[in-house]
């Protein structure tokens, strides 16, 4: 759109566009500033959730493996008892295995790394010498253990938790120890798993080699992750919350935390884009909720601006026409309800007011003779048209001031002007409205008079002539007028034609001795 086009456009349009433009500019930068807040508090809410969830699961595991750790105490107290009792041993650690489902498996070793009882019994390994990762780990260490994850002999990923056994004298005998089977069910995956949510939130456990743990994806598990920022943080021991990009290059919002008894760190995170997707829909259903309003305040925009732009649009088409007699009746018209259009109207109406005064004034001087106030030959013309186009009959009467020469002579230039006013003055007032008198020359006069037979106008010349005869016109004497009359179309249907008879009746007037009235012979008397 170019300058020449808004210059075009009207007072309504632009009211309208310019308000439109400023409520969408405002919804804009409402909708866009609600959003940039909205998004910080999701991301913001959503690493506080992840942050509490890790927290939580953390404080569970240790929890956990606390309460293993317990159980395992307390079946090593037992079994020092008499751990020289193979059945004794077997029956305590089924009745371990039994009453908890924390582990896949329960052993119990001596100090030698031998086998003495296992549940369930079906892993055939009483008797033998098991020198695992954790078992080796155990006995060494003799203390209680949380092995980090390792190949069992039977391929499963394990951790070994293990609690040493002591004699009444404080002889160390061996441990008992519980397995879990990191991919297979347990407690702790139960535990883990139950915090997996279906908004895409989910969540993974790593050990001190950054391996996992746990993960949804069972098939993940045992696998080693790098470049992770949530991953290095909760291994070195810190907890906290992150916005990351993980291994798959998906942008994370991530909560994490430690597990103390085993080093671990749990890691609840959501993808970014599942938590702002939310927002964009919530956005929508903002700009959906607010369609209403703004459709509704849109109507009122546009009445308003009809409103306002109306006595303006009224004024402006007034002014294209204000030389025309009717605008100024249209001015009047106008509702301008409001102070400028009011203003406007005012000074329009003053404006037509002098304009129409002034056409008026220059009509009337461009039609009078400044002398004696008559017409002239525009209007003598003017009423010439007329007359023929509505084939309104006529009679002509042309008068001229006999000796008129003399006056001028005698009584000086003045003296003779005020006569011809003194004279136009009679002429008006012999004669009736419609008819129409016309200075065509110094002391010569046209007088017409429609719809007027020509005998009629003979006994009008012949009053005027005889009422100029006695006027007093001192200091002037004895004025008198000739005058000669012809009828239109009786005389001749040209009107030039019949003013020239007009006039050479009056040359005839004038020379038949003057004073008198002479008439066109071919005219018919009545009309
Ligand atoms: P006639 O009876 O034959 O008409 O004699 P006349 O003296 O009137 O002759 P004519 O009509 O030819 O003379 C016109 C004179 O009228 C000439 C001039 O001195 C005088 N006149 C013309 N215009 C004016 C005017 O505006 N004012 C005055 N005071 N005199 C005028
Ligand atoms: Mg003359
Ligand atoms: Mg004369």
């Amino acid at each position: 759109m170019n300058f020449k086009s808004i210059a075009k456009m009207d007072l309504r349009r632009l009211i309208l566009a310019l308000t439109i433009a400023s409520a969408l500019i405002s919804l804009a930068n409402t909708l866009y500033a609600s959003y940039q807040v909205q998004r910080q508090q999701l991301i913001d809410a959503t690493l506080q959730r992840n942050h509490a969830y890790a927290t939580k699961l953390a404080a569970s595991t240790e929890d956990f493996f606390d309460s293993v750790q317990q159980q395992l105490g307390y079946a090593a107290q037992v079994v020092a008892g008499d751990f020289n009792d193979r059945q004794f041993l077997a029956a305590e650690t089924e009745r371990l295995f039994l009453q908890t489902d924390s582990f896949n498996s329960i052993a119990v070793i001596n100090n030698q790394a031998e086998v003495l009882a296992t549940s369930p019994q079906s892993l055939n390994l009483v008797g033998k010498k098991l020198e695992t990762q954790g078992v080796m780990e155990a006995i060494n260490g003799r203390k209680p253990l949380i092995s980090q994850p390792y190949l069992s002999v039977a391929g499963n990923l394990v951790i070994f938790i293990s609690h040493p056994v002591v004699d009444a004298h404080g002889n160390y005998l061996g441990a008992i120890a519980g397995t879990i089977y990191l991919k297979h069910e347990n407690y702790l995956n139960r535990l883990l798993a139950s915090h997996f949510y279906e908004d895409g939130s989910y969540l993974y456990v790593v050990d001190q080699q950054r391996r996992l743990i746990y993960h949804p994806l069972n098939e993940r598990v045992g696998t080693t992750v790098e470049g992770n920022a949530a991953i290095e943080e909760v291994i070195a021991g810190i907890t906290g919350k992150k916005q990351l990009l993980n291994s798959q290059n998906i942008e994370m919002l991530a909560g994490y935390a430690v597990v103390p008894a085993s080093g671990w760190g749990i890691v609840a995170q959501r993808p970014r884009k599942n938590t702002l997707a939310a927002l964009d829909a919530l956005m929508l259903q903002v700009l959906f909720n607010s369609l209403p309003v703004a459709a509704i305040s849109l109507l009122f925009i546009w009445w308003c601006a009809r409103l306002i732009a109306r006595p303006l649009k009224q004024l402006a088409s007034g002014a294209r026409t204000m030389d025309k007699p009717e605008t100024a009746d249209e001015i009047q018209r106008v509702h301008s309800w409001y102070y400028e259009s009011s203003e406007l109207k005012k000074a329009m109406l003053l404006g037509i007011g002098l304009l129409q005064k002034n056409i008026n004034r220059l009509r009337q001087d461009a039609q009078t003779d400044p002398l004696t106030g008559l017409g002239n030959r525009r209007t003598l013309d003017h009423a010439l048209q007329t007359w023929q186009l509505e084939k309104t009959p006529f009679s002509v009467m042309s008068l001229d001031v006999d000796h008129f020469k003399k006056v001028n002579d005698t009584y000086g230039h003045d003296v003779g002007d005020r006569v011809l006013q003194q004279l136009a003055q009679h002429m008006r007032e012999c004669a009736r409205e419609r008819d129409v008198f016309c200075r065509v020359g110094g002391e010569e006069f046209l007088i017409l008079l429609p719809r007027t037979a020509q005998n009629v106008a003979q006994q009008v010349a012949e009053r005027l002539r005889q009422q100029i005869e006695q006027a007093d016109m001192s200091p002037v004497q004895n004025v008198t007028i000739s005058i000669g009359i012809a009828h239109w179309p009786g005389s001749s249907v040209d009107v030039a034609r019949v003013l020239k008879l007009a006039d050479e009746m009056l040359y005839q007037a004038k020379r038949q001795g003057r004073n008198r009235v002479e008439v066109h012979a071919g005219a018919p008397t009545p009309a």
